[in-house]
């Protein structure tokens, strides 16, 4: 068959109308379930949802009726942090000389499928190598490749900074340094501009220091102010969101003046960044899940070099411990996993990790759902089951509202109104 008539033939069975039996369906994370409904879905999108099990042939002769009357069918999960292109373990530096770029983009392709199978129908890439990134991202949307929907953003960090390359022999170095450093407030204006021109879709800014980089510059706040404010200000002007990776306080907090979107980790939030949260509305994207990884991996391997073990045990603990204050506070949580980090289609262990923290299961689903969608500013289209969104929707056998871990055995994925699990 080719490429063309298998799309053509992908395409009309998305054309077709298909209509779901669902047995409790949370349409609208934040509120309560409904009793059995009925969600019609045409040309890759919600069509209606309805009161009651309605026939399918109501809704044309070559309506398909999808049963899910014994299941909990809720939006798609979405992961506002993940790394596609990569898995932490032992073999990481063979793999950063021996791995061809092609390489990469092929074992990301096969993440990328990992993690929609999953149940995660939405992700956010936070820093790769972009142009596979965004080759990745474009495949998907084409058909190409099965995945998630991919937000890719560009990776923007001061030169010797967390996003810099480090660890490897000086020409190594020089050859694998990213085109995206900055210093000073213009040539952050610059490189964010020409991440954007290039294809990203959001752009990641390390504030401070992180736990993996293989250098003893710590968590502290490494990006200027001026500079902080100058790439926020380029990629809003550019319509594109802000993540700031941050741990020390002093950096989530100059992030947060700096106007970004999201802070990421956030693992020494104190009163002050509270303050600044509530009052930018900010997104905390908690990604316990790297925290837990990180102290597991130090305590279990020998892979990690000396430095970084020391941060991965005191870090990662820290932000599962700290994560709890900021909830409490009411500030607002968008899921995110760092899943690469962690092994990718593993992610709904963050689910976990936010449940045993003490985080309400209703407001874990909202989180990876309603939240996700606002902070990647998708809400029309992403994040509820409502009349004109995509039709990305899953189903898990009991409710994850009662028990958080049925979040890590999705049985039903659809995406844009195509099944891929059933
Ligand atoms: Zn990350």
């Amino acid at each position: 068959m080719t490429l063309a008539m298998s799309m053509m033939m992908s395409s009309s069975l998305w054309a077709q109308t298909q209509v779901i039996h669902a047995g409790e369906l949370l349409n609208v994370p934040g509120k309560a379930p409904l009793k059995k409904q009925t969600v019609v879905v045409k040309d890759g999108k919600i069509l209606s949802v309805n009161k009651g099990f309605l026939p399918a042939n109501k809704f044309g002769d070559d309506a398909t009726l999808i049963d899910l009357s014994k299941s909990f069918v809720m939006p798609g999960l979405m992961d506002m942090h993940v790394h596609l292109q990569g898995e932490l373990g032992p073999n990481n530096d063979k793999e950063l000389v021996k791995m061809s770029d092609a390489d990469i983009a092929i074992r990301s392709a096969y993440f990328a499928k990992t993690t929609l199978m999953a149940g995660f129908t939405t992700v956010r890439d936070l820093l790769n190598q972009s142009e596979q990134i965004y080759a990745l991202r474009d495949g998907i949307a084409k058909g190409y490749v099965d995945g998630p929907r991919v937000i890719a953003a560009a990776g923007v960090s001061v030169t010797g900074g967390h996003l810099d390359v480090d660890g490897m022999a000086p020409d190594l170095l020089t050859i694998k340094t990213p085109p995206t450093l900055c210093d000073g407030p213009y040539e952050c204006r610059k490189v964010t501009r020409l991440a954007i021109k290039y294809g990203a879709d959001a752009i990641k800014v390390a504030s401070t220091g992180g736990v993996l980089s293989d250098t003893n510059t710590g968590t502290g706040q490494q990006m200027a102010d001026d500079e902080l404010k100058e790439i926020v200000d380029a990629a809003h002007v550019l319509g594109r969101k802000v993540a700031s990776h941050a741990h020390a306080a002093e950096g989530i907090n100059a992030a947060l003046r700096a106007g970004v979107d999201s802070v990421e980790h956030a693992s020494y939030a104190n009163e002050e960044s509270i303050k600044l949260f509530k009052q930018s509305g900010a997104y905390l994207v908690p990604t316990l899940l790297a925290g837990d990884t990180v102290v597991n991996l130090a305590k279990t391997s020998n892979f990690m070099s000396a430095p970084i073990k020391a941060k991965a045990i005191r870090v990662g603990a820290d932000m599962l411990a700290n994560f709890k204050r900021s909830y409490d506070a009411g500030v607002k949580i968008a899921f995110g996993t760092d899943s690469g980090v962690s092994k990718h289609g593993t992610n709904a262990q963050e689910a976990v990790l936010m449940h045993n923290a003490g985080m309400k299961n209703a407001d874990i689903l909202k989180s990876a759902t309603v939240n996700a969608a606002d902070l990647a500013g998708m809400s029309h289209q992403l994040g509820t089951i409502e009349t004109g969104k995509f039709a990305d929707i899953i189903a898990t056998d009991g409710s994850p509202l009662s028990d958080i871990k049925e979040l890590l055995d999705v049985d039903f994925v659809m995406k844009g109104g195509k099944v891929y699990k059933q």
